[in-house]
């Protein structure tokens, strides 16, 4: 819980425009190209940084870096150099003035308020430690044959160079779910961040040489969505780990294709929270909050379809209503502040291009709707958080992702119908369930089609727990141990133990 009297006053550290080179093989280079593009700061809709426009050529050469890493050494790190490496980096990511400077430019850089940044920015260092742990304790199994004077045993080892593309809204703490596995199995990474956020994932690059890591081990390469395509279709790139939209990971898996890359996608969703009569209905309201308003909504695990049972229907969009009213949108440097602007200008269009056409199908607006009263920055990309009501599951708010601060409440009145609506989607990305009867527990986390159930509560992920989607919400899984499947190649190994030598398998 954040304690707000105590925490510290952050600022923008910068006057003038913060700029950003391209972190390859442990130093910082312009592109080739020459060329740059810019960042802009939701909050005030002003260009706060410049940072280097990678393009193929510059992916080039990250990855030969991560290569030429890989096979001079990192590839035959013990488990204890993997480990400790990754515990370095956490110590680095501990210290109080490192996670204030990753969470002041991840807020400048994506609009989110200081609290949610610090928050995240606090957790960075225990994936690293979490994943130290797992290096130590990779290991392979031995395995029964059936046969005679034969030992067989397999040995998981790295995969060789990976690529990283990520998104703008969560841009470090997703990018470390990839970084953490592919480093803990000794592989190198090359990390491309998204266009219109690049500049948090660059300020964690000098993390990484305060970590004192080995050059071209992690490099970063920030630039547009062809740097993104160039690093997915390169021949020397033997994993792409890829967190974004179902469209761009299609692109991404159809040009993973051509060189038989592997892959592992966390696509969008259109999450079901789904209450039922017999909740809590003060905790079910506030996990609607938390699942369609933190981060502005801007969430792949969003819940922004609320299926609420008949009987309780108007009893939680009232309880809801208060609440959303006291949401306070503010500068995002007040530890006060809940709710701050959207990523970028094309989003806050899109999601008022949702809104607009909510009303437009018939769906009731009920609170917000468009940019907030109270007085921001006239250029600052604002959303006021919106509640639906009487949204019906063909309308588009409840079938296209909205990624804003927008919840719509559909109405069921039986199990059967609710379970029908929460799979009537092509995602399967994340739901909740809130109901205090165990036996529906058990017959809703069955019947949902997602990664994900949260049965009373939302929003929980941990490193410790696989996360992932199903359907068109991706492929494979990121977190927990079940994660170093995804970044390492199993070997399988027979020993003939026959004392004469003879080949156990000779016919004759
Ligand atoms: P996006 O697909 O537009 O971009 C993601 C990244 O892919 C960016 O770095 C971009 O430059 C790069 N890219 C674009 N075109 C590419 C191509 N042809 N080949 C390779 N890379 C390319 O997504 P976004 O708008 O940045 O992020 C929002 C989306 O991400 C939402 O759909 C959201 O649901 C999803 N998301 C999913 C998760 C998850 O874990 N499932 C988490 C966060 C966000």
């Amino acid at each position: 819980m954040t304690d707000l009297m105590h925490e510290p006053a952050l600022t923008n550290p910068y006057d003038g425009l913060a700029r950003y080179q391209l972190y390859i093989d442990g130093c910082w280079v312009d592109a080739k190209a020459g060329n740059t593009f810019t960042s802009t700061n939701p909050t005030t809709g002003h260009v706060w940084a410049e940072v280097a426009e990678g393009q193929a050529e510059d992916i080039d050469a990250a990855v030969t870096a991560a290569r030429r890493a890989y096979e001079n050494g990192w590839r035959d790190a013990s488990a204890a150099e993997r480990a400790a490496a990754l515990r370095r980096l956490g110590d680095v990511l501990a210290r109080p003035e490192v996670i204030e400077r990753l969470a002041v430019h991840e807020l400048l850089d994506t609009g989110k308020v200081i609290r949610e940044t610090i928050g995240l920015a606090r957790a960075f260092s225990t994936w690293c430690y979490y994943y130290a742990g797992v290096a130590e304790n990779l290991r392979g199994s031995t395995i029964p044959v059936p046969m005679e004077h034969t030992f067989t045993y397999t040995v998981p080892g790295p995969m060789g160079v990976v690529a990283a593309i990520t998104p703008w809204n969560s841009p470090i703490l997703l990018m470390l779910w990839k970084l953490c596995p592919a480093l803990a199995a000794g592989n190198t990474i090359v990390i491309k961040p998204s266009e219109v956020a690049p500049v948090s994932t660059l300020e964690f690059a000098k993390v990484i040489e305060q970590a004192g890591l080995p050059r071209g081990v992690v490099n970063v390469v920030s630039g547009q969505r062809d740097a993104g395509a160039a690093l997915a279709s390169h021949p020397g790139v033997d994993k792409v780990a890829f967190t974004g939209s179902t469209d761009t990971g299609k692109s991404v898996m159809r040009a993973a294709a051509e060189n038989l890359t592997r892959v592992s996608l966390e696509l969008g969703g259109k999450s079901p929270n789904i209450i039922f009569d017999d909740a809590d209905l003060e905790l079910a309201v506030n996990g609607i909050i938390s699942g369609s308003f933190a981060a502005g909504g801007q969430m792949c695990t969003a819940g922004s379809r609320v299926l609420v049972q008949d009987s309780i229907y108007d009893a939680v969009l009232d309880r809801l209503v208060e609440r959303v009213r006291a949401i306070k949108i503010g500068d995002p440097f007040d530890w006060a502040s809940e709710m701050g602007a959207l990523t970028w200008g094309k989003q806050f269009e899109a999601v008022l291009g949702r809104i607009e056409t909510a009303q437009s199908e018939g769906a009731r607006l009920v609170i917000g709707g468009g940019r907030p009263e109270m007085a921001l920055n006239p250029d600052g990309f604002h959303i006021a958080p919106t509640v639906f009501a009487d949204v019906s599951s063909s309308m588009e708010i409840a079938r296209e992702e909205i990624f804003g601060p927008v919840a719509g409440l559909l109405r069921f009145k039986t199990e059967e119908e609710a379970i029908s609506i929460a799979n009537d989607t092509p995602y399967g990305l994340a739901s909740a369930v809130w109901t205090t009867n165990l036996g529906r527990t058990h017959r809703m986390v069955r019947a949902i089609r997602a990664g994900t159930v949260w049965v009373n509560c939302y929003r929980r992920v941990s490193y410790a727990a696989p996360f992932g989607g199903v359907k068109a919400s991706g492929l494979g899984h990121e977190n927990g141990v079940e994660v170093m499947r995804e970044y390492t190649e199993e070997k399988t190994v027979w020993i003939d133990t026959n004392r004469e030598g003879r080949d156990a398998f000779k016919l004759a």
